[in-house]
């Protein structure tokens, strides 16, 4: 996490998210459904 004084816009994760789009850079996800995630990933591709 970048420092809470220089948090990028959209979600704090984007810059080094490897599913972030553009809509990751310029929007806050909020937690819905157990996640605040605009990608979350597939139960199986979070287990493995
Ligand atoms: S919203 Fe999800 S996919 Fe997008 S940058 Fe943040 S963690 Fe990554």
């Amino acid at each position: 996490m970048p420092p809470i004084t220089a948090l990028p816009p959209g979600c704090a994760y984007h810059p080094r998210c490897e599913r972030a789009t553009e809509r990751c850079r310029r929007e806050i996800p909020v937690l819905e459904d157990g996640t605040a995630c605009f990608h979350p990933l597939a139960p199986a591709e979070a287990a493995s």
